[in-house]
């Protein structure tokens, strides 16, 4: 059994043993998203859930990685078309610094928002509106971020491959 590594922005990174999964969690590199339940790992003193999937505690950059460009599927995609303020289904993207007060049309200023939300928000920020993003928004990592070993893929990995997808 393998285990899921996702980037600190919850992309997929890689596939790893389990092993390295584990000693990834202990030194605090990684923390556990998923675990298999029932079979846990012996070690000389604690036993250990079986890591599924972990997801990094610092952002990893990958070197070569290409620009994607930003657009509104895109950003829907990305965001599993949930709204980034109130988690419900998204149709509409915002921009999280309004366009008129100079936000930018990027990866890193453009939520998936649902209609009723992107509405009563208008051109104001989220402080403004005491609201709080659910989510950070990065860049995708598209293509480039194919995860090698995803043939043995577990069901419980889909969720996160489906947002690399
Ligand atoms: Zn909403």
């Amino acid at each position: 059994m393998r285990t899921l590594v996702l980037n600190a922005g919850y992309e997929p990174l890689a596939v790893v043993s389990f092993k390295r999964a584990l000693v990834l969690v202990m030194n605090d590199k990684a923390t556990v998203v998923e675990c298999i339940e029932g079979e846990p790992v012996w070690g000389t003193r604690y036993t250990y859930d079986r890591p599924a999937v972990i997801v990094l505690t610092r952002y990893v950059r990958v070197p070569g990685v290409r620009h994607v460009p930003v657009t509104r599927r895109g950003v829907l995609r990305r965001d599993a078309h949930r709204c980034a303020y109130c988690g419900k289904a998204a149709s509409t993207i915002d921009h999280v610094l309004p366009r008129s007060r100079g936000g930018a049309d990027s990866w890193e200023n453009l939520v998936a928002c649902c209609l009723r939300c992107n509405n009563v928000k208008g051109d104001r920020t989220p402080q403004e509106m005491e609201w709080e993003l659910r989510l950070i928004p990065r860049p995708p990592r598209g293509a480039q971020w194919t995860v090698r070993g995803t043939e043995r893929s577990d069901p419980r990995w889909e969720p996160y491959l489906a947002l690399a997808a």
